[in-house]
């Protein structure tokens, strides 16, 4: 089993858009089960590549259906809106309500090169929200209200003078 290590908040890789995949090689199917086996370590429910520092377009998932791959995501259509208290690998220890989308309409290959495409809603549809984000390099405190925002910048702001901080309490980390 190899594991990465997860890029933490601050990193300059996780506000930069991955790349596509144009084909799919050994190495693409090795990076996908390296992301897979560094998402149950965490453990997390989903991993995006850049979050291992790889600029590729790609992401790992497993809601308790084992691990799944999705290579070249994108969301066609989105509809309705969900409160969900949401955290992150990548800014450990901190979870927000985040309002987003309940239905969403995910399209993308699997390491096959089958066209995969997915209806999902509620849990399912903001991990997937969650990690096109990060494939667009963005991050979820992005996805914050105003007065949420400035309390997390705030909260982060301490912390990067501080030592890296502990492991999430048992939250679902996407
Ligand atoms: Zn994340």
């Amino acid at each position: 089993m190899t594991t990465f290590s997860i890029r933490q908040y601050g990193d300059p890789v996780l506000r930069q858009a991955t790349r596509e995949i144009e084909e799919i090689d050994a190495r693409v199917a090795r990076l996908a089960e390296d992301m897979i086996d560094t998402m149950h370590a965490a453990p997390g429910v989903g991993l995006a590549a850049n979050q291992v520092g790889v600029q590729r377009r790609l992401f790992v998932y497993d809601i308790g259906e084992g691990p799944k791959v999705v290579l070249n995501p994108r969301i066609v259509e989105s509809s309705g809106e969900w409160t969900f208290e949401e955290g992150c690998l990548s800014v450990p220890g901190l979870s927000w309500p985040i309002v987003r989308p309940n239905q969403v309409h995910l399209v993308g290959i699997d390491l096959d090169g089958n066209e995969l495409s997915i209806e999902a809603s509620e849990y399912e549809g903001r991990v997937f929200q969650h990690e096109v984000d990060h494939l667009d390099g963005t991050l979820l405190v992005e996805r914050l209200d105003d007065d949420q925002r400035k309390e997390a910048k705030a909260i982060l702001r301490a912390r990067a003078l501080q030592l890296p901080a502990a492991d999430p309490d048992g939250l679902p980390t996407l």
